[in-house]
């Protein structure tokens, strides 16, 4: 066994980490008496051990004060979604009231394209990218449909060019140059879900605005794993889920970006409730619709507090580690285990997450080359490795900076190594 697969190697390694405290923040699941070696938390991220206590204050207002929780209590529901404004702010490097959460993914990209897919007869595609998350290409394709569009025409979908596993920018950029008159949106992501790819967001909002188009993303893959500047990169929106690596619970409340230039333009459309209402006459209970100056202007429902609180327990641990330092972390984790597959594994596995570390969070998908791919998977699953397999050959790993360690990639690729049956030993 090399040096580098070594178990002194990964002790010193995790000793040297910045960050080894955060681990103990976290709840990891085991396997017999063993900790799992969790590598999902781009699917879902594991529990903060302060959200059961944020939850458990839920609860606790509510059967102390009853309906008066909303303004009594150590924090009041009525105001609720505004503690996790400033820590969203920060975490996507936008301002204030740029952000707001409310909702659940899907929903948001559904509100969002009712304010920023405004076909015309002229001017109606929206452009995605091939092998887009299936939820995202069933929004859009039925906003086609409901504005009386053809999605045969009108859904776009962008694929990377004969022999590669990644679209490149310039691509997008050539079909904005070439079609973009007639397009409406691009929707893509900031970290593509199958492939780990992580796009260049001002370039691609850059195209899309050059042609006339509007730009929105959506950051699943993106917030908590690599650094986002919103504002900067200039899109007019994204959305976000929060249980991945936001750590935010299952069905956890999602987040939104809109940029400022829309929120005081009255020419944007929106589906409005009562809870996107100016704050000091919302319970006037008037007829006529006020909008809050803000993003929250988009928020139609009171909020489901109790599924807010552990997004609030996870952004104050964003918020204490940094996205500065995660990233950095995150960059010597995946790093090692992208060194460990291509020392042991090269000629079995084939990475198709980009080598460049510009251009990928923590996730990388690898292609298993030859065999049963899928029982690979389901071997190093019954070791207690947590992963993800992705049809036809992929399985996909995700060292979480909070809370993985050099020990766990380690280990995660010794069990492969037996697993694909080729130990060297
Ligand atoms: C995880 C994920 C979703 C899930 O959508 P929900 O509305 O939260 O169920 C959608 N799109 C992408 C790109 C995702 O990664």
């Amino acid at each position: 066994m090399s040096d580098l697969a070594s178990r002194e190697h990964t002790v010193a390694l995790d000793a040297a980490d910045e960050l080894k405290g955060f681990q103990d923040r976290f709840a990891i699941p085991t396997h017999g008496a063993q900790m799992c070696v969790y590598l999902c938390g781009n699917s879902l991220g594991l529990q903060p051990t302060r959200a059961r206590k944020l939850v458990n204050e839920v609860l606790d207002a509510w059967q102390a004060h009853g309906v008066h929780g909303h303004l009594d209590g150590t924090r009041p529901w009525l105001p609720y979604h505004e503690f996790l404004t400033n820590l969203t702010a920060q975490l996507v490097n936008s301002q204030p009231r740029e952000v707001v959460n409310m909702n659940t993914l899907t929903v948001n990209l559904h509100l969002m394209m009712v304010s920023f897919y405004r076909p015309t007869a002229e001017r109606h595609r929206i452009v995605i990218e091939k092998g887009a998350f299936p939820s995202d290409r069933y929004a859009v394709e039925s906003q086609i449909v409901l504005h009386g569009y053809d999605p045969a025409e009108a859904l776009v979908e962008l694929a990377p060019r004969a022999g590669e596993d990644c679209l490149r920018e310039e691509d997008v950029e050539a079909y904005f140059a070439r079609e973009g008159g007639k397009v409406a949106l691009l929707l893509f992501p900031g970290v593509q879900y199958y492939t780990g790819q992580r796009f260049d967001m001002a370039r691609l909002s850059r195209a899309a605005h050059q042609a006339g188009a509007f730009a929105g993303f959506d950051l699943a893959h993106a917030v908590g794993n690599v650094e986002c500047r919103l504002h900067d990169d200039d899109m007019d929106f994204a959305c976000w889920c929060s249980y991945k690596y936001l750590n935010g619970g299952p069905g956890a409340v999602a987040g939104v970006f809109i940029h400022e230039r829309h929120l005081d333009d009255p020419t944007v459309p929106r589906l409005h409730g009562w809870w996107g209402h100016d704050k000091d006459t919302r319970f006037d209970m008037g007829p006529d619709f006020k909008a809050i100056p803000s993003a929250e202007a988009w928020q139609l429902s009171n909020p489901p507090i109790l599924s807010m609180a552990p997004v609030l327990a996870s952004l104050e641990v964003f918020s204490d580690a940094g996205m500065d330092r995660l990233r950095m972390k995150s960059l010597k984790l995946t790093g090692y285990l992208e060194q460990l597959i291509d020392t042991r594994l090269a000629d079995r596995i084939h990475i198709i997450t980009p080598r460049d570390t510009n251009w990928r969070g923590c996730q990388l998908s690898l292609r298993v080359k030859a065999g049963d791919g899928r029982k690979v998977f389901e071997n190093i699953e019954a070791k207690g490795v947590v992963c993800d397999w992705r049809e036809p050959d992929v399985i996909r790993v995700a060292p979480a900076p909070l809370y993985n360690t050099f020990e766990d990639v380690r280990r995660f690729v010794l069990r492969l190594e037996e697993a694909l049956g080729a130990s060297k030993g």
